[in-house]
């Protein structure tokens, strides 16, 4: 799709000669950080969009789709699932998803999926059901119906498909919802997971991950989020240009869909600034 000038990052071998590169790149990444960090400082409430921008790096969930509308019935189904195979009182989601922050606190590092995985099996276990089997089919099923409830905003393909006749384009998430089910497989350059990669948002090196792919210096990206610290801070810290989605329309200048995104990047203009 569009004009792409970076290719997305392939395995690493594992011969000695590449992990001391690979080491090399990491400290490289650090410095930058540091870098990046330093000259950062800005006032609130201004864009730090240095020109010219030549990829975009989105946020997935609740920016380019709504997280809630395959959440919620997948959450909901996965509670029935558990229902059905625990027998006694009835599994809810809101148990589910309590359960599910216990056991990330002890899991740090670790991918939502496998977290989701874990507190599937250790509800089953705290209704006395150790089989590893029943968590995987649940958790199997509460992707499958996520996939299949996940909904793009109205206007998520028209814009990445303008955007992408000129800009490569980059998704850099925390979460694991398969973009093929979205209709989105081949729209991005560069995908930067957080469960692949191992660093995490608010963390800047993700976004400098994502540079590094994309093949271009930070400062000539822009990410566009829904979350303030992890989209709009800390992208910054990296160095990258930021702008903030507010799909609530409550915070003055940021964008309130992707619909002005076009046009804020034909302007180069102070708009999507943060609170
Ligand atoms: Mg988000």
């Amino acid at each position: 799709m569009g004009s792409q000038t970076a290719q997305p990052q392939t395995a690493q071998p594992q011969s000695e000669q590449s992990r001391t590169e690979q080491s090399r790149t990491e400290q490289s990444r650090t410095e930058r950080l540091q870098t990046a960090q330093s000259q950062t400082e800005q006032p609130d409430g201004v864009l730090f969009m240095p020109l010219p921008i030549a990829a975009l790096s989105f946020d997935g969930d609740d920016t380019l789709w709504d997280f809630g509308s395959g959440f919620e019935p997948a959450i909901g189904h996965a509670a029935r699932l558990l229902s059905e195979a625990l027998g006694g009182p009835a599994v809810t989601a809101d148990w589910l998803n309590a359960v599910r922050e216990e056991v990330a606190r002890r899991m740090p590092g670790a991918g939502f999926g496998a977290i989701r995985l874990a507190a599937f099996a250790e509800c089953a276990r705290r209704r006395g059901c150790d089989r590893p089997a029943l968590a995987e089919d649940v958790y199997r099923a509460f992707v499958a119906v996520r996939a299949e409830h996940t909904a793009l905003y109205p206007e998520t393909v028209e814009v990445l498909r303008l955007l992408a006749a000129t800009l490569p384009l980059a998704l850099t998430t925390n979460g694991n919802i398969e973009l093929g089910a979205l209709g989105l497989d081949g729209v991005f350059t560069v995908v930067t997971r957080a469960a692949e990669c191992g660093i995490h948002k608010p963390d800047p090196a993700i976004y400098l991950l994502t540079a590094e792919r994309l093949g271009l210096p930070p400062e000539q990206v822009m990410h566009i989020g829904d979350h303030p610290v992890e989209d709009v801070d800390a992208a910054r810290a990296a160095g990258l240009a930021a702008v903030l989605l507010d799909r609530t329309g409550r915070t003055p200048g940021a964008l309130r869909s992707l619909v002005g995104l076009p046009a804020l990047l034909a302007e180069g203009s102070p708009a999507g600034a943060v609170s």
